[in-house]
């Protein structure tokens, strides 16, 4: 695996390694890596001749009162993980090097970029899609893999690269979660054992509506007050969002007949995570 800082030099291992018609697999992420990211190191590896990842933790994407400064960095164990998974290409760039002084070009997404997290996190998506887009104009993959963990942001990105006439398959790979049903995040190393524990309740609250969905209920309303009723029983948690949504629009339904993504997001302590899942009408 090459392990590369520089755009120039990504740019030329990218372009060099799709050279003869191979396909390129390409992974954002910002490290601190675990199963759900190596899972989309599998997937692009399954499909493409040449897999890239990236780690930047991206400021642009933090509020002022967010974890930046504290977001876990762990470049060399994450190394030796892609080493061992066979990734190819690593691109590792500094903050100067994505955002040298006097860049003053924003990727917003309108609309999308202030539904759910978006809504929690003003600039958050602006911060997202500036840096994908910048991403993927020195990778230029032919498919890009995403978790379907960051359901808003996979909404988002699909309308980046619809919207702005992108050539990349946007990939979209299940949640992978802990044997208790949490779902696998970099911020999880942010909790206490009790915090750990306390930490299920949003899949619980996911599954306590998919059941009632499974007993025939379609009415948002009534199944986002179960979801609530289940985080508001959990002293350690503190709800920030319980919604049921579009997958592509992220507008509100009003009932979940035709499918909708069920999410929440919610607090524990002062960690912010997120879930959720998609229900089907045929799930009943
Ligand atoms: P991050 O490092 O948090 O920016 O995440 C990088 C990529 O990994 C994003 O596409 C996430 O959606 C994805 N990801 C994070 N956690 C999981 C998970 N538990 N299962 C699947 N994908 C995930």
């Amino acid at each position: 695996m090459k392990r590369i800082a520089t755009i120039a030099e990504m740019k030329a291992a990218c372009r060099q390694g799709t050279r003869n018609g191979k396909t390129l697999g390409f992974v954002p992420t910002m490290g601190a890596l675990h199963e759900g990211h190596l899972s989309l190191v599998r997937a692009s590896k399954a499909r493409c001749d040449v897999t890239a990842v990236s780690i930047f933790v991206n400021p642009l994407q933090f509020g002022p009162a967010e974890d930046l400064d504290k977001y876990p960095r762990t470049m060399e164990r994450d190394t030796a993980l892609l080493e061992q998974l066979g990734a190819d290409l690593l691109f590792t760039p500094g903050v100067e090097e994505m955002y040298p002084p006097g860049a003053q070009t924003y990727v917003l997404v309108e609309g999308l970029s202030n539904k759910l997290d978006g809504a929690s996190r003003p600039g958050h998506f602006r911060g997202v899609a500036t840096v994908v887009a910048k991403l993927f104009e020195v990778v230029r993959p032919d498919f890009a893999f995403f978790g379907q963990k960051d359901a808003a942001q996979v909404a988002v990105l699909r309308k980046l690269v619809n919207d702005l006439d992108m050539d990349v398959e946007v990939v979209v790979c299940p949640i992978v979660r802990e044997k208790d049903g949490l779902a696998m995040s970099s911020r999880n190393a942010y909790l206490t054992s009790e915090q750990r524990q306390q930490a299920t309740v949003l899949y619980r609250s996911l599954l306590r509506v998919q059941a009632a969905v499974d007993h025939g209920e379609r009415d948002s309303a009534k199944l986002i007050e179960i979801g609530k009723q289940v985080i508001a029983n959990e002293t350690g948690a503190k709800l920030d969002y319980f919604a049921i949504v579009d997958r592509d629009t992220l507008e509100l339904v009003a009932d979940v007949s035709c499918g909708a993504l069920v999410a929440v997001a919610a607090y524990i302590g002062s960690t912010r995570l997120i879930d959720n899942i998609l229900v089907t009408a045929s799930s009943r």
